[in-house]
């Protein structure tokens, strides 16, 4: 067997065990603050998740919209639960459908672009942790700090191992130089903007830059440029879309409440984008 077929097979199982991951993260992440008491955040937020999410995930309950059927793993498992709620056949929620398929691809495009390099088990980390992240911030528009921490603990390991395996100390200092700059700039857009983006994308920003820096710290502008874009991209189409449906013109959808949107998943894809793309963007 020549090796892009070994490296095509392994990256098809690093998605098949991206999608079993997802699956059993899936009922879990979509409780996630279950059990807290509803904030005013909480609150501002509940009309969006009412409109633009039709089933499965009302907030913060893994729940059948229709039949308010308390869903378990089997109802969010890959294929069977992303079309329809098994107990009353209300349509599914996107959330899981999404999020899984999301899990698997960036494992095995990860698998692919890191075959052989030192970066493998440490981006697979990253983007298991991220793709999560993600799916709590399209929902909640919260970014969970454990989540993030976890990413950190792990990733900054992994990272530190790989550089000293392959003899190459220097890189977790780019890593934390990364992390640094990646975060910085969040914080004063966070400033700039008066709060357009949370303190939430700030700490996102430390786990994404250390990635960032380790490779290659040009890679940092290039995924903060995909990343704003794509976040404006989908800011402005969502606004448009919910202003659309509530019969409101396009003037609203702009200046209004529905212009708010989950910065979080767009740094994200940024961010996975430039560590795939890196041979590529550096040349
Ligand atoms: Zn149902």
């Amino acid at each position: 067997m020549n090796l892009d077929a070994t490296q095509f097979l392994v990256a098809a199982a690093a998605g098949v065990g991206g999608l079993l991951v997802a699956w059993a993260a899936t009922v879990p992440l979509l409780r996630y603050k279950e059990q807290r008491a509803k904030s005013r955040r909480d609150h501002r937020h509940r009309d969006d998740a009412a409109t633009v999410v039709p089933a499965v995930a009302v907030l913060r309950h893994a729940r059948c919209g229709a039949c308010r059927h308390d869903c378990a793993a089997t109802d969010v498992a890959p294929l069977v639960g992303w079309r329809t709620c098994r107990t009353c056949g209300a349509p599914a929620g996107r959330w899981s459908a999404g999020y899984q398929l999301s899990t698997a691809v960036a494992c095995a495009v990860t698998v692919w672009s890191f075959w052989g390099a030192a970066g493998l088990v440490p981006v697979l980390l990253l983007a298991l942790v991220v793709t999560a992240v993600s799916l709590v911030d399209a929902r909640l528009h919260l970014i969970p700090t454990r989540l993030v921490q976890l990413g950190l603990v792990l990733g900054g390991a992994s990272i530190v191992v790989a550089s000293v395996a392959v003899g190459e100390p220097w890189a977790i200092v780019r890593a934390v130089v990364g992390a640094l700059l990646v975060s910085g700039f969040l914080f004063v857009m966070l400033v700039v903007t008066r709060g357009g983006i949370g303190f939430g994308d700030v700490r996102l920003g430390l786990l994404l830059g250390l990635y960032l820096g380790w490779l290659d710290l040009r890679l940092a502008l290039y995924a903060l440029v995909v990343g704003s874009l794509v976040g404006v991209l989908t800011g402005l189409v969502g606004a448009v879309l919910k202003e659309r449906s509530a019969g409101r013109g396009l003037r609203t959808a702009l200046t209004g409440r529905s212009a708010a949107f989950a910065f979080g998943p767009s740094l994200a894809v940024g961010t996975l984008l430039a560590l795939w793309c890196r041979h590529w963007l550096l040349g």
